[in-house]
């Protein structure tokens, strides 16, 4: 049975007109027939998101204070939908429950998972679909680890007899029925679990923007969207900083080869981005992404490379003092090993006297403030040019590059470069590679 799971995220989910809109979406397409929602989030009329505001309620009443008055205001959201969507569901009675939970002393995500819970309710009734327990499918282990297994068999037990559902993101249960969340952000994680169990046509993530961009646009004005790319570029952009989903959401759907459908509440015209692992027509360069604040070691030893275990013993002092290490560039007798700054705060006189004593280098210097910039693109493994370009490009707008590395399997080519000119490369590079991006 063709199948589409589509999540909607808060701000699609805020009032009123924003349930209206999504159920326009999902009956659009009969073959969207799992609906996942968030709790309400923001919107120009609403101010608070109502998981922030259960996560204070659960706060004010584990400290001993009341809340009720925060509590009233979400009662009076949910009763508002209830009435002006013209609902049968009996509010009264939901909210004196979810006000019960507060009270006997329930955990903060516990609380927080019940704006799910309501929302779901609510979208249930109004589209005439089965709701079903997000505690029913997502079960954790008492260790607060995802048990994927057990989640996917009881995906395919609960939902796959039925024809259209409705289920809460966000939360699951632990052995004890008691209830638990992902991280904020969560019911992406939910959307794309639920996708991949039932092995899923698609999985649609409908948002606030409709999709991703090539740069970002505080960085460069207006820039292109992308209209298709695959999980490993996705993966490249994300871990720089261009974030629209949940990270963690993008892997049950790699594994199982689903595609990803990120598209726009407020343009539902609008293609999105399409995130495939094969099959997508790409062009050269897919995006530009920068992430700032990384420190570089770099060592000169001679004959480094016959010192037997000289890498390992260097990496060793990182890992010991619990620094991830970003990468490490080398030459013939040098070698540099890249931090994150916020890693290595406190930490940096410990580490370089380690350095010095495992690995005895003739030069160790350190230097701050070097900004990563990277640029990725499954197309650039059959382009000549792009090194060339590139760096004729950065040279143009004067920008020194300090290091350089191309990803082993050609998907992506990091510079480092001072942290004040990082601004100015992306702009330089999206200036450069514009014109070559996926079509
Ligand atoms: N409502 C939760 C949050 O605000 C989860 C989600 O929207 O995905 O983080």
């Amino acid at each position: 049975m063709e199948r589409i799971v589509c999540k909607f995220g808060g701000s699609s989910l805020a009032g009123t007109k924003e349930f209206q809109n999504v159920r326009e979406i999902v009956e659009a397409d009969p073959k969207r027939r799992v609906v996942v929602v968030s709790a309400p989030g923001k919107s120009s009329e609403e101010p608070f998101k109502v998981t922030d505001m259960l996560l204070m309620c659960a706060q004010l009443a584990s400290a001993g204070f009341r809340y009720d008055e925060i509590f009233e205001q979400i009662a009076e959201r949910f009763r508002k939908l209830n009435y002006e969507l013209q609902l049968s569901l009996d509010i009264e009675e939901l909210m004196r429950e979810v006000n019960q939970h507060i009270a006997s002393g329930e955990s903060p995500e516990s609380c927080a998972s019940r704006g799910e819970f309501l929302s779901a309710k609510l979208m249930a009734d109004y589209l005439g679909w089965d709701f079903v327990d997000a505690a029913e499918l997502f079960l954790f282990s008492s260790e607060g680890e995802l048990d994927e297994k057990e989640t996917f068999r009881r995906i395919v037990e609960v939902i796959s007899p039925l024809d259209r559902v409705v289920v809460p993101g966000f939360y699951g249960a632990f052995p004890d029925g008691k209830l638990t969340t992902f991280h904020r952000g969560g019911s992406d994680i939910s959307g794309s679990l639920l996708a991949a169990a039932l092995e899923a046509t698609l999985c649609e993530n409908w948002t606030d923007v409709p999709g991703l961009l090539m740069a970002d646009p505080k960085i460069v004005e207006n820039p292109k969207p992308i209209r298709h790319m695959t999980y490993p570029e996705l993966r490249e952009l994300s871990y720089m900083g261009a974030k629209v989903l949940q990270e963690d959401a993008v892997f049950p759907l790699a594994k199982a080869g689903i595609p990803l459908h990120i598209r726009s509440t407020l343009l539902p015209e609008d293609p999105g981005t399409l995130i495939a692992e094969n099959g997508v027509q790409s062009g050269i360069i897919t995006g530009i992404a920068v992430k700032k604040d990384f420190r570089v070691f770099t060592l000169e030893k001679m004959k480094m490379r016959e010192d037997r275990g000289f890498l390992r013993k260097l990496l060793s002092v990182f890992e010991s003092n619990k620094v991830a290490v970003e990468g490490t560039p080398s030459g013939i007798d040098s070698v540099s090993v890249i931090v994150s700054e916020e890693q290595i705060s406190g930490k940096l006189d410990k580490i370089l006297e380690e350095i010095r004593m495992y690995c005895h280098p003739q030069k160790l210097t350190t230097h701050p403030d070097l900004a990563l910039v990277v640029v990725v693109g499954k197309g650039m493994i059959r382009t000549k040019g792009v090194a060339a370009n590139l760096f004729t490009s950065l040279a143009r707008a004067d920008i020194n590059i300090r290091m350089i590395s191309q990803g082993s399997s050609e998907l992506s080519i990091l510079v480092g470069v001072e942290n004040e000119d990082a601004n100015r490369a992306v702009a330089a590079l999206y200036k450069a590679f514009k014109g070559e991006e996926n079509e």
